[in-house]
């Protein structure tokens, strides 16, 4: 049993190739995990930099805690199972299964209980004595499993090993693999493209495409709560039904407006969705699925008229395909049988309304998140004060000047604006449990806003806080009129090659995971790890960061990691040093010397905008206890362990 970490993992091939882009994720003893997706989406390459088969272009990778980038794959403790399945064929089974321990010189006593142990399992203990080339596909596959179960390893790795087997085989393998991990309650991560195999077999599922997790869920949710449209097409058969609309409000009711027909529902029906996207009339695409379509002979409100087109019969179940008569969109209907039901004949099409999905068009993701990320609401200033959600909170100076002449406006918020304080208070008609978060719900006047907080808050009435430099303004045809404040500085440079004392292996730069040792032995003063470690600090070329016209030092750590993502020829890329503004250390002593060019003052989250000598850059910095005049000279400092580092040549955020 081991628990994993893959953090911001990316793999890049010689050929320029970006197989897995940032992948994150934590793997839980004992999980089943399985990764999903077409082929060539990453999933191979993923399992192979856990296996420790292919070397890991960037991001670090844990298990149970410790930096495993560069541990041998067989210090990994890892059983890799793959589609096929290379069986000695002139060994027996029971040889086949001992193999892996003779070599490893496990006795000759423990050799035959761990393959008994393992035989058992597998229900193949009258079959030890067989050779490989006498076993059907399945049998082969199950001594495949056996060889990795003998060996007792912390993480099993699968990649497609049922892809070989014929359609039944592999329906009843799935149970007996599923069957293995209750039994072994070991960790499992298999790789597969088929979506039923996920689906069944999975503790969690993680959807990929070009490199890229779409979505990691539990089976249900991802059929649930697709977050995009590549998930909600690629779970679930037939396939969900997309129909392009567009979104807007009609009086209170939300509008869908499609080629098909005009829904119209209540705005209480996707109080999830921010109505900036209602107010913008999005291009949208619904999802909703077959077997939430229904056929009815007469018409109701949102049904549209179809004509059935064909009909799939398969058994007490039926898929009826329709056209719609106005422009022959066709949608499938799940249905159970119904046998008065004719190719030709009219029909009027439903949707389960709470079933319907909302998709924007343009970037594909869901507008129905199950934990709302923004929320947009009505607002007025009056008196330097926002009305919204019948409450009032008094502005900054700054935030009621840029909003100066706007009267009626939009607010829009992030979830995590809010959190408990006591700015507004609000009467909670919903309390729900999303995965590790409580999501709390308030209504008020037909106007939905939504809470998270990781633990439960007692009582029916809450009183949150709200950061003021979070909120977009807009106006009332949805144009930006004042952005939120993210204070993020990102500055555009290079590694500038410098002669430095760095610890060394041979001639090579240490290892990451070596460093974090070697730290720890050189603190404790421990002789003995020091000598084994081999480590030599040796003059090397390596570089510095340069910002503007100073050059900061990086950690030994950072430039270790950096170094060996980029290698020698460092100093050819492109580099975006990223700097959060909590970030900027205001000194009299710093290095970096400016004047204020503006003041933010959000009330209790204050800004200055900072403007370099000698340069045209800009910095932000938030402040705090102090208050700064505009013209004011300001030195500061950028510690070196809080720049990130973009290669923008990659596009791979190095740290
Ligand atoms: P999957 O397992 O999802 O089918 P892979 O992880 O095998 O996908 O491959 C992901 C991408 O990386 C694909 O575009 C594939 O062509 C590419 N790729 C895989 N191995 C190599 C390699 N050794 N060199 C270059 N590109 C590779």
């Amino acid at each position: 049993m081991a628990n994993l970490s893959l953090k911001h993992l990316y793999k890049i091939y010689e050929n320029g190739t970006k197989a897995v882009d940032d992948f994150n994720l934590e793997i839980k003893d004992d999980e089943f995990i399985v990764f999903v997706g077409p082929s060539g989406c990453g999933k191979s390459t993923t399992l192979r930099m856990i296996a420790g088969l292919e070397e890991i272009t960037a991001g670090d990778f844990y298990i149970d805690g410790v930096l495993a980038n560069n541990l041998e794959p067989k210090d990994r403790d890892m059983a890799m199972v793959f589609q096929n399945y290379a069986l000695y064929p002139h060994m027996s089974v029971y040889d086949n299964m001992a193999f892996g321990l003779r070599i490893r010189h496990v006795s000759k006593d423990e050799i035959d209980k761990r393959v008994h142990e393992a035989a058992r399992i597998l229900d193949i203990e009258n079959q030890l004595d067989k050779k490989p080339k006498n076993m059907s596909g399945g049998q082969r596959q199950r001594v495949a499993l056996g060889r990795s179960i003998v060996r007792k390893p912390k993480v099993f790795l699968l990649d497609e090993p049922l892809s070989n087997l014929d359609a039944k085989l592999r329906s009843s393998m799935r149970s007996e693999i599923t069957r293995l991990h209750n039994v072994l309650k070991t960790t499992f991560i298999y790789v597969t493209h088929d979506q039923v195999e996920a689906m069944t077999m999975g503790t969690r599922i993680v959807v990929m495409k070009n490199g890229v997790i779409k979505q990691v869920d539990s089976p249900m949710n991802l059929y649930d709560y697709p977050e995009n449209v590549f998930v909600a097409g690629f779970i679930g058969t037939p396939q969900m039904n997309f129909i392009n609309a567009k979104l807007s409000f009609e009086g209170e009711n939300i509008l869908l407006k499609s080629s098909v027909n005009n829904f119209l529902y209540e705005h209480k029906d996707f109080s999830h969705i921010d109505i900036l996207n209602i107010i913008k009339q999005k291009d949208i695409i619904i999802g909703i699925r077959p077997e939430h379509t229904h056929l009815d002979v007469k018409e109701n409100k949102n049904a549209f008229e179809c004509e059935i087109a064909v009909i799939e019969a398969l058994g007490n179940e039926m898929n009826v395909i329709v056209e719609s008569v106005v422009d022959k969109t066709r949608i499938i209907v799940k249905m159970l049988r119904d046998d008065n039901l004719s190719v030709g004949q009219k029909v009027y099409v439903t949707f389960d309304v709470n079933k319907i999905h909302i998709f924007d068009k343009e970037s594909e993701n869901t507008l129905l998140e199950r934990i709302p990320s923004t929320m947009t609401f009505k607002t007025q200033i009056v008196d330097n004060k926002l009305l919204f959600l019948n409450q009032k909170i008094a502005l900054s100076k700054w935030n009621g000047d840029a909003l100066k002449g706007h009267n009626n406006l939009f607010i829009s918020l992030p979830i995590s604006a809010l959190t408990k304080g006591n700015d507004i208070t609000l009467k909670v008609n919903k309390k729900e449990k999303i995965k590790d978060e409580w999501l709390f719900s308030a209504e008020v006047d037909g106007e939905y806003i939504y809470f998270k907080n990781s633990e439960y808050i007692d009582g029916d009435k809450i009183s949150l806080d709200i950061d003021l430099s979070k909120i977009d303004y807009y106006d009332e045809d949805g144009e930006l009129v004042l952005k939120h404040f993210d204070g993020e500085n990102r500055f555009n440079g290079e590694l500038v090659p410098v002669k430095k004392k760095i610890p060394c292996v041979k001639n090579n730069l240490i290892d990451i995971s070596l460093y974090e040792k070697y730290e720890d032995a050189k603190n404790k003063q421990d002789i003995d790890t020091l000598k084994q470690l081999k480590i030599k600090e040796k003059n090397k070329l390596v570089f510095n960061y340069k910002l503007f016209d100073n050059e900061i030092e990086p950690n030994i750590e950072d430039l270790i990691r950096v170094y060996a993502l980029l290698g020698k020829k460092f100093y050819l890329h492109h580099i975006c040093y990223i700097v959060n503004a909590n970030d900027i250390n205001i000194n009299e002593h710093g290095n970096f010397v400016g004047s204020v060019k503006e003041v933010i003052d959000y009330g209790k989250d204050n800004f200055i905008k900072i403007i370099l000598q000698n340069s045209e850059n800009e910095v932000t910095a938030r402040v705090k206890d102090k208050t700064y005049k505009i013209g004011e000279s300001v030195r500061f400092d950028i510690p070196n362990n809080k720049i990130g580092i973009l290669d923008l040549d990659f596009n791979v955020r190095l740290i």
